[in-house]
């Protein structure tokens, strides 16, 4: 017997590539195009004359940046919990809120890290189908109607990578059937015209809805996240995250985190941006033959019905154009492009005109 046989092993998430060419359209994470909010900046500057202070421990409760977003969400302090990116505030909440030993619910199409939580924490889970319109279906959740007992439920509002969102009333429903288990919204895709299930928290002491700094704040390099729930849920979460690591969120993130929170003109002005240059990208993905849901996201997924997926992928990437496909069998026909600026979406739709003009049908 090897030491190996006592590791722990794991299939750990699969991110989207970072090329190093800056020459690429990069559209594969869904980052944002445009730069941090000006404020940034002189948060960086201001960093400086602050360097002798990192010397010290930061503020484990990252008051500074806690404060800045309860006075942009009109929520008091106590209802938020900050950690480095979203991604270790679900990892967080899988660990806090779904260990009953029951399966936890999650969509059978979604973010693909919520598998490899579930799988590292040894949590059961049961994934469940969309419709065919790739919509949840609140039925489905429902432990009085489908005898399934959860240890707790999570899907992204709008979903990824379908870009589809879900109504607050379905989510209500949700909620109003399952009050014996946590119910996470994650919102990292929430900021380009879709309806936050944030009011909702004052109603349904079960709810936690998660949300990012990486899209809507353009801060994906900074790693902020954030989640948003009644008291209780929070001081829950805060017991675990100090009882695993408390000095998470350093100092620069705390100052740069809340100069990007504090300029809210910029940020609808760069949503606001992103989602225009959506809804004109859907019009031309459409009269090229591409079908897809509708997209509430920065991004859309996509799919022709002449070709593959995997040719569409290959072929953009011949022309520097690099978006995000999945080789599973579900998915496996459409893209997700992420929305970047006019310019670059522009470039997209004249490599895709030409790849289904000149291209041979790959499904033929
Ligand atoms: N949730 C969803 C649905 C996502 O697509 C992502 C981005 N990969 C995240 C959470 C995590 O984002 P971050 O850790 O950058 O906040």
């Amino acid at each position: 017997m090897s030491w190996e046989s006592k590791v722990k092993k794991t299939i750990p998430y699969t991110a989207g590539e970072q090329p190093k060419d800056r020459n690429i359209i990069k559209l594969n994470t869904n980052e944002c195009p445009y730069p941090p909010a000006p404020g940034v900046l002189d948060a960086i500057d201001a960093l400086k004359s602050r360097a002798s202070d990192l010397r010290l421990y930061p503020d484990m409760n990252a008051t500074a940046l806690v404060d800045a977003l309860a006075a942009f969400y009109q929520i008091d302090s106590s209802k938020i919990f900050v950690g480095v990116g979203s991604d270790d505030v679900l990892a967080l909440c899988f660990l806090t809120f779904f260990g009953s030993g029951d399966p936890i619910l999650f969509p059978e199409i979604t973010y693909s890290f919520y598998p490899v939580w579930a799988d590292l924490y040894k949590i059961p889970y049961k994934q469940i189908p969309l419709t065919p319109e790739m919509t949840i279906d609140p039925f489905e959740y429902a432990p009085g109607l489908t005898h399934v007992k959860n240890g707790g439920i999570i899907f992204p509002n709008p979903n990824a990578p379908t870009g589809v969102e879900e109504p607050l009333s379905k989510i209500e429903r949700i909620l109003r059937a399952n009050p014996d288990s946590v119910v996470i919204v994650d919102e990292a895709y929430i900021d380009f015209g879709g309806t936050s299930a944030l009011p909702l928290i004052d109603r349904y002491d079960n709810l936690l809805v998660v949300q990012t700094f990486s899209k809507s704040r353009s801060l994906a390099g900074m790693r902020i996240g954030f989640a948003m729930g009644n008291e209780k849920l929070i001081g829950y979460l805060k017991d675990v995250k100090f009882s695993f690591n408390s000095y998470t969120m350093n100092l620069p993130s705390i100052m740069i985190g809340k100069a990007a929170v504090e300029d809210r003109s910029y940020f609808e002005e760069t949503t606001g941006k992103i989602v225009k240059t959506r809804e004109r990208f859907k019009e031309a993905l459409k009269e090229l033959g591409f079908v897809f849901p509708d997209s509430k996201a920065n991004f859309v997924f996509a799919a022709h019905p002449d070709f593959s997926g995997d040719y569409l992928f290959t072929e953009l990437r011949k022309r520097n154009i690099v978006v995000r496909h999945w080789n599973s069998p579900a998915i496996r026909e459409y893209l997700r492009i992420t929305i970047g600026t006019d310019e670059q979406m522009d470039a997209v739709i004249k490599a895709l005109a030409e790849i289904t003009a000149t291209a041979q049908n790959t499904n033929q």
